[in-house]
């Protein structure tokens, strides 16, 4: 009768046991990743920690929220096509912070970011069914109704002559991050690395590795050993359309309305904001090496950019930052 007592009891204690264990490993080593298409692109969430399902979860409703409700040009749903059809109108704080972070941007890149070239980006028409080369005509006239110089904006509200189309391309994917960023500070997690497109979000304590896509081919050319951070690619790669053996991107000079042709063909830029890594990172490929390097020192941010030729060139504090693992590429002077 004791032994079967004795039996019951180390029973009860090894299931209660496994409870605990169960509990405390869910707990601290949770992990939920998830991979979704929003902002024209792909979004991939890898979370840990007790509370990692509700973080992804949370991450995703933000992204896709803030595309449809927001930010979108082509969605009817969001204020970026209201305003953009009534020359202006009401918009909330955080909507107006987002276009003062993208004025700083057009004004300290003397124009080189500028957010209001949605019309000769729909001239393009770069990863619809109407790619196509548009005539100077017809560049000359969207033109026309960009620079962001023509945007005002305060006390809740924003307005613009008729015709301007506000454009988020350049910056709403780190925009979303920076806000997944805020959220998850009420959430229970470790760490987090968040992407939407070229623009990672990397969160947590411990030292993260993120690869610099190959531009001229497969894989990774350079990794970058960082903190929590936001870093983000700008490239001609990414997005185009070949015409006659000409290659057409996505990324304009606005003085010309025709895509950059610089000889960089990569640019990431690294920050502690995600809307200024994304803005920055297509600034400076706009603006070019020397240029673009000074306005990473502008706004306290580093950056790697990558010519044709397999050249890279890095901002002081990048160097230490990153190793290149691809021999087609080699850092200037080296
Ligand atoms: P991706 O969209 O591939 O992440 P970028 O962040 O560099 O690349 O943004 C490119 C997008 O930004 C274009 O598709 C267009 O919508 C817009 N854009 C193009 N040229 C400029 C520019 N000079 N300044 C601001 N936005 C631009
Ligand atoms: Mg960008």
């Amino acid at each position: 009768m004791k032994n079967r007592s004795l039996l019951i009891f180390i029973s009860a204690l090894l299931c209660v046991s496994a409870i605990v264990f169960a509990a405390v490993y869910a707990a601290c080593c949770s992990e939920k990743q998830s991979t979704f298409w929003v902002m024209d692109t792909i979004s991939t969430v890898k979370v840990k920690g007790p509370g990692a399902r509700a973080a992804a979860e949370k991450a995703e409703e933000i992204t896709r929220n803030l595309d449809s409700s927001l930010l979108s040009r082509h969605s009817e749903s969001s204020l970026t096509y209201r305003i953009n059809k009534n020359a202006g109108g009401k918009v909330p704080a955080e909507y107006a912070k987002y276009i003062q972070t993208m004025l700083e941007v057009y004004e300290k890149s003397s124009g080189a970011f500028d957010f209001t070239l949605g019309n000769v980006s729909d001239l393009w028409g770069i990863g619809t069914d109407n790619e196509r080369v548009p005539s100077d005509e017809e560049l000359k006239e969207a033109l026309s109704s960009a620079g962001a110089d023509k945007i005002k904006v305060g006390d809740g509200e924003i307005s613009f002559p008729e015709g301007v189309a506000v454009d988020f391309g350049a910056s709403g994917k780190g925009i979303a991050l920076d806000e997944i960023s805020n959220s998850f500070k009420d959430c229970k997690i470790n760490r987090a690395v968040v992407s939407v497109g070229g623009s990672v979000m990397l969160y947590g304590k411990g030292d993260f590795t993120v690869g610099i896509k190959n531009p001229g081919g497969e894989g990774y050319m350079a990794v970058l050993n960082l903190g929590s951070s936001f870093v983000s690619t700008s490239g001609s790669y990414e997005r185009y359309f070949e015409k006659d053996g000409v290659r057409y991107h996505h990324i304009l000079d606005p003085e010309t309305g025709r895509p950059v042709s610089n000889g960089l063909v990569s640019v990431t830029i690294i920050s502690g904001s995600g809307a200024l890594s994304d803005a920055l990172s297509t600034a400076c490929f706009v603006l070019g090496t020397e240029k673009g390097m000074e306005l990473c020192r502008a706004f306290g941010c580093e950056g790697v950019f990558i010519d044709g030729g397999g050249t890279v060139y890095v901002t002081d504090g990048a160097a230490g930052m990153l190793e290149i693992t691809d021999s087609g590429y080699h850092l200037e002077g080296r």
